[in-house]
């Protein structure tokens, strides 16, 4: 074992994906995050025997190195291929989806197997001093490391820092608070019968109030019920973000009644107040080797899962080098 500790705020896919490059390379890990699950946006909601992805719903595959932790994950039986072309796409934008089979949180749960994580703890400030990190929990526990790697939505890293008055002195902190989220809205719905939606169980689109629809139960793993997941416009989020469940439920649902092709019997909303990087970072993370801070995720490269993975696992790379 090395003698640093590098202590990792969060446990989502690009958290976990760094942890597990650190740990492999012999170093000391742990990974804190505030939710009660391992996986943060790649997230699968059971509510008794129903069952949707209400975060991420497929990722891609571009980059060589992830495309090798995705062959792994198709040899363990963790994720399986969706579809490669939307219905009535044009043949040449032919690309593989993935989905986690059971959920797309049985991917970040694999990639959680072996670390050291603490779940349900908040970081509330933190502190440097002596080339040591202090991460004090809203609870008062607190842990210490020696290399520090943030990886929540930027926007929330920065109010961190800032409340711990770090930002003005970690180098060049004007590109991070430049990136801005949009919020986003996922109703989860229970139908009476089979939906119409047609295989390969997803429909994409631009409408108003909604960008995407998806009958879970067409997807690898999934229970037969008849659970569809429906995802707000990012214009429509941000109007429904103060309005009442029902108002935002009933017009989503209105708008979508027809291809749906049964009614609904139940639904419940989960809002995203951080749902995609609306002007991600042209780099891969952000490293300030002085302070022994990095910072990864989705606001690097694109918001999507693939580039938060490469985020943490570029991130991972860099530090082993400068710790050898
Ligand atoms: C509705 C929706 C649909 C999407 N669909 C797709 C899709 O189809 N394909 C695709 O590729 N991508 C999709 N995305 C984007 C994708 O989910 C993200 O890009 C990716 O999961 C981000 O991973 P991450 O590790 O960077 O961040 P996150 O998954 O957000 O992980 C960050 C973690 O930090 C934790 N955290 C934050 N603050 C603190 C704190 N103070 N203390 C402790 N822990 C903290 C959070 O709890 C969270 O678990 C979607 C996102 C949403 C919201």
């Amino acid at each position: 074992m090395l003698d640093k500790t590098i202590g990792i705020v969060g446990s989502g896919i690009a958290g976990l994906m760094c942890g597990q490059l650190l740990q492999q390379a012999g170093h000391s890990v742990f990974l804190i995050d505030k939710g009660r699950r391992a996986g943060g946006r790649m997230s699968t909601r059971i509510r008794g025997a129903n069952q949707w992805d209400h975060g991420a719903q497929y990722f891609t595959v571009r980059d060589n190195e992830f495309a090798q932790h995705v062959k792994a994950w198709k040899e363990s039986g963790v994720v399986s291929k969706w579809f490669d072309l939307f219905p009535h796409q044009a043949p040449e934008k032919k690309e593989e989806r993935y989905i986690g089979i059971n959920g797309m949180n049985a991917v970040p749960q694999h990639a959680s197997i072996g670390l050291k994580i603490h779940q349900s703890l908040c970081v509330d400030k933190l502190d440097y001093q002596d080339k040591s990190w202090q991460l004090i929990m809203e609870s008062g526990e607190v842990f210490s490391c020696q290399e520090l790697v943030l990886t929540p939505p930027l926007p929330q890293v920065v109010n961190l820092l800032n409340k711990s008055n770090l930002l003005d002195k970690i180098s060049e902190s004007a590109p991070l608070e430049s990136v801005k989220y949009n919020k986003g809205l996922s109703l989860m719905l229970v139908l009476k019968s089979p939906s119409a939606i047609p295989s390969p169980g997803c429909l994409k689109f631009e409408s108003e109030k909604v960008s995407w629809i998806a009958d879970n139960s067409q997807k690898k793993g999934f229970p037969d019920q008849y659970c569809v997941t429906v995802q707000a416009t990012p214009k429509y989020a941000d109007y429904g973000w103060d309005k009442g469940d029902n108002e935002v439920a009933h017009a989503m649902i209105e708008s979508i009644q027809e291809l749906l092709g049964s009614e609904v019997i139940d639904w419940h909303i989960h809002r995203w107040l951080y749902a995609f990087a609306k002007n991600p970072l042209k780099s891969k993370f952000y490293r300030d080797a002085n302070m022994n801070l990095s910072i990864a995720g989705d606001a690097f490269l694109s918001s999507r899962v693939e580039s938060a993975a490469v985020s943490g696992l570029s991130t991972a790379e860099a530090l082993i080098k400068s710790l050898k």
